[in-house]
């Protein structure tokens, strides 16, 4: 066997072994670069992949190689095409409006298939956060209609889901010109269809989604309780699916913790590829500024940038708006900026978010649909239980608050209720992912909102 046909077959064997898309992020684009005196060096196509790799696979690859070639008894990883995770720096994409604030260039929206060209691929940070995300979206914008059917994206707000949609709908656009691509966000998606079932134009609508190669619906959560919009939808859905032509979704949680959502589009949404998009840790934090500094050609050093990382976690749009908030104070007042000064900006204009029982209870019955009166009611049905349970669990665990307190908060309870909850919450947290995944949306609910 030729080196070239070892590694050809071991990555059959890893695609039968793991998802598709850990395969398509991780292994889809790796080669065998030489085997020498026992050691095989395989290409990857960037440092992320490399580390990950190094990480995660290094024993099952020299197993597998060995297998093959008994003599290799060490694997490398190399980068041999560096694909930038770091954008081409665009100086155009700056510019200082008349207030003396920085922002991007005002970009045209394409009217036709309306997106916003700012949104690529080759300004998206890519991280722990993000990467099983960016991954399927760079599938999808490969072969649109072809890998993943749909595409369902969700995560908090401000984390990069719109870009994310967006820069696939770009990047096909500017692959295939020719191709019919639109983007809508689900609350205007809603108006066209009872503007038209009232006009008794759904016919028109119909043919105006007829055929669209990528299908892009951004925040489709806020389609829960529209009976009708879902009907219709279905419609256009299945009509789009069965010719497969590409639909993409996004939305701030997923398809089974959207209420009010019919059991047939709940499970097409659930038909395709589910991929979350998280709080981005602090390394990638820095790096998504860097990269708007680039952008915006702001001075900040290095020390300054990781400052600002660790003081703002929220998510992706504040740690902007922080940076641009830097920006124009330095402009204004024309002062070198250093750590401390920077610090002191953002904290006198950026208080720490207060978060309180009166809000964690707001933000769970928001979450799970339910009014207040009924979380703090004695009700022993299964789906009141639940979320009181959970607002117990975070009142206690992200205020530290004590069992009485807490107990009196939700309707008088007894410490010993709220201690047990707490209890079961915690236990189940451990268990249970779908729960660990609705609490964590449910956290940044209420530190974002
Ligand atoms: P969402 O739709 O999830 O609320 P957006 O896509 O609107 O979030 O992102 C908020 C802002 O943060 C946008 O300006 C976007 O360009 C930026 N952003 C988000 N994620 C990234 C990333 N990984 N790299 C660079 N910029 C990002
Ligand atoms: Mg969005």
């Amino acid at each position: 066997m030729t080196n070239e046909e070892i590694w050809q077959s071991i990555l059959a064997q890893t695609q039968l072994n793991v998802s598709p898309a850990i395969f398509t992020t991780w292994f889809k684009s790796t080669s065998i670069v030489s085997i020498e005196n026992g050691e095989a060096v395989i290409g990857v196509p960037n440092s992320f992949a490399k580390e990950w790799l190094e990480q995660k696979y290094h024993k099952q690859t020299i197993k597998l190689l060995r297998e093959a070639n008994e003599s290799i008894r060490e694997v490398f990883f190399r980068v041999v095409k560096e694909t930038p995770l770091k954008p081409i720096k665009n100086k155009n994409t700056a510019n200082a409006t008349e207030n003396g604030q920085l922002g991007f260039e005002q970009f045209k929206f394409n009217k036709e298939t309306n997106l916003n060209p700012k949104y690529s691929f080759s300004c998206f940070i890519v991280g722990p956060h993000n990467e099983l995300a960016h991954a399927a979206s760079l599938a999808v914008a490969e072969k649109p209609g072809e890998t993943y059917n749909p595409l369902f994206v969700y995560g908090g707000v401000g984390l990069g889901k719109t870009h994310l949609l967006q820069a696939i709908g770009n990047e096909v656009a500017s692959n295939s010109p020719g191709k019919k691509i639109r983007y809508i966000p689900t609350e205007k998606l809603t108006t066209e269809i009872i503007t038209a079932i009232r006009s008794g134009t759904i016919s028109d609508l119909r043919a105006k989604y007829l055929d669209t190669a990528v299908f892009i619906i951004d925040d489709i959560q806020f389609i829960s309780g529209k009976d009708r919009t879902q009907d219709e939808f279905f419609f256009i859905f299945n009509s789009l699916y069965n010719k497969n032509l590409q639909i993409i979704l996004s939305s701030d949680r997923p398809p089974k913790a959207i209420t009010e959502l019919s059991d047939r589009l709940r499970s097409r949404f659930e038909g395709g590829m589910i991929a979350d998009i998280s709080l981005p840790d602090f390394e990638t934090r820095v790096a998504i500024l860097k990269e708007k500094c680039q952008q915006l050609n702001l001075p900040f050093s290095d020390d300054i940038l990781s400052a600002v990382a660790s003081t703002i976690q929220s998510n992706i749009r504040e740690l902007e708006g922080g940076l641009t908030k830097l920006a124009a104070h330095i402009k204004l007042k024309n002062i070198p900026p250093t750590v401390e000064s920077c610090l002191s900006i953002l904290s006198s204009t950026n208080p720490k978010k207060i978060i309180n029982f009166k809000k964690i209870i707001q933000e769970t019955i928001n979450f799970y649909d339910l009014k207040e009166k009924e979380i703090l009611s004695g009700s022993r049905k299964k789906e009141v239980v639940k979320p009181r349970q959970v607002a117990m669990y975070l009142m206690r665990k992200e205020l530290n608050a004590s069992f009485p307190s807490i107990g009196r908060k939700m309707g008088n309870k007894d410490h010993t209720t709220v201690m047990h909850a707490y209890k079961k919450i915690s236990l189940e947290i451990d268990k249970d992912e779908n729960l660990q995944e609705e609490i964590n949306i449910l956290k940044l609910k209420i530190y974002n909102s």
